[in-house]
């Protein structure tokens, strides 16, 4: 009887033990699972579980929430970054669908083509009305590329590119007004020059065919070596003008290795006799110098920019017209002025006579026949100096040429 008794109490101390151990680890688990509902519904934070159970698993999900939402921040900014990029792009891009569906466009497309955000889902076409670009859309054209005015801007000339895609198809519009204009430029001065250079030679072949049945005279000889030379010395000075150009274009700037500190007024008395030849005893030459005035410059070139200021004085000046050359201390630095008497330039010409071959109707002159390079060639070399030439001129009363070198000024010593 006392076994039986015994084994009744062990059997239900059992029995309690594992109902309260199976009710303990129910309400860990509930706990758990209720703190499992708030943290996921909360903002992402490494979990805290109660058992072991729940705290491997919600590691390995909080580690896998984690680095996905890092994934996708750093792809939102590399996006965010690639869009940025294409919208800083010079150059503006149209991806359309179909016939020219726009699907999407950077804000250059508003500058160069005046597509604005509101023209998602319009057609191209109809918004910019161009046969070449109709051509280009149906795969008409060649070298898918074609030329057009911008819709924005008449004067504006866009070259359109088409990128065929899967089922898209990408624009790319690029501004080559710039580019048409220096190609222009470019054309103008091959024709310049043949021009220029084609005026001599004709005058040359001519004497040349004249003389070429003709028995060897001495007289006639040199007669026409006479009449020859002036053509043949035009033609060097054009040659030489225009090398010097193309030296000053590929020259490096004025550097330690070429700069000099030079007194401008020795240099400017060393021009002196070349200026007097050239007038030939014609005009009164004043030469209004500061002593010791120094400037750092490339010698040879401010040489040559000061003779050709003063050669053009003399050339545009009537006999006995004055030219006066000063060099002296402003308050900006050392100045250099020539101011002349003669037939001065009408304010239309002022803005263009430093243009390669920019010559005014010189009824007028005394002497002619210089090459239209000299003021391009002064230009180039002040700005290289860190000046610039500047002109106050009036018609029929005379010109003041003159340009200041502003940072390198030294005072006297
Ligand atoms: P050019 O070799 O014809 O003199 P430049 O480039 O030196 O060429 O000058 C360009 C044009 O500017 C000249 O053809 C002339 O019409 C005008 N010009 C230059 N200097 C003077 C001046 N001192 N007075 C009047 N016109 C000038």
């Amino acid at each position: 009887m006392s076994v039986a008794a015994l084994a009744g109490w062990l059997l239900s101390s059992v029995a309690w033990g594992l109902a309260t151990g199976l009710a303990g680890l129910v309400t860990l688990n509930w706990l758990d699972y209720r703190e499992f509902l708030r943290w996921s519904g909360a903002p992402l934070t490494r979990p805290a579980a109660r058992s072991i159970f729940w705290q491997t698993p919600l590691d390995r999900l909080f580690r896998t929430i984690h680095s996905g939402r890092q994934r996708s921040r750093s792809l939102a900014s590399r996006l965010r970054f690639l869009e940025a990029t294409a919208d800083g792009l010079p150059d503006a891009w149209v991806l359309v669908r179909g016939m020219g569906e726009i699907e999407q466009a950077n804000s250059t497309a508003q500058r160069l083509l005046g597509l604005g955000n509101d023209d998602q889902g319009q057609n191209l076409l109809g918004l910019v009305r161009d046969p070449a670009l109709v051509a280009l859309m149906n795969g008409e054209v060649e070298e898918e590329l074609v030329e057009i005015a911008s819709p924005v801007n008449d004067r504006m000339r866009l070259e359109i590119r088409r990128i065929p895609l899967d089922e898209r198809t990408l624009f790319i519009a690029r501004d080559v007004t710039e580019l048409n204009r220096l190609l222009s430029m470019r054309q103008d001065f091959i024709a310049n020059v043949s021009h220029e250079l084609r005026t001599p030679l004709t005058v040359i072949l001519g004497y040349l065919e004249s003389i070429a049945d003709e028995p060897l005279d001495p007289r006639l000889v040199s007669e026409l070596t006479r009449r020859m030379s002036p053509p043949a010395e035009r033609m060097k000075s054009l040659v030489e003008d225009l090398l010097t150009l193309t030296r000053l274009e590929s020259a490096p700037l004025p550097n330690a290795d070429t700069i000099e500190a030079v007194d401008g007024g020795k240099l400017l008395q060393s021009l002196r006799p070349e200026a007097e030849q050239l007038s030939g005893g014609e005009h009164e030459l004043v030469f209004d110098i500061e002593a010791h005035l120094v400037v750092e410059c490339v010698p040879g070139e401010v040489q040559s920019a000061f003779l050709n200021l003063i050669a053009n004085a003399i050339r545009y000046s009537p006999d006995g017209g004055r030219i006066t050359v000063r060099w002296f201390g402003s308050s900006g630095g050392a100045r250099f002025e020539v101011e002349d008497h003669g037939i001065g330039i009408a304010p239309e010409h002022l803005s263009r006579i430093t243009e390669r071959f920019y010559r005014i109707d010189l009824a007028g002159a005394r002497v002619r026949g210089g090459t239209g390079l000299g003021l391009a060639i002064v230009k180039h070399i002040l700005r290289r100096h860190n000046t610039r030439l500047q002109v106050e001129s009036e018609l029929g009363k005379g010109s003041l040429f003159f340009c200041v070198f502003a940072p390198q000024y030294q005072p006297a010593t």
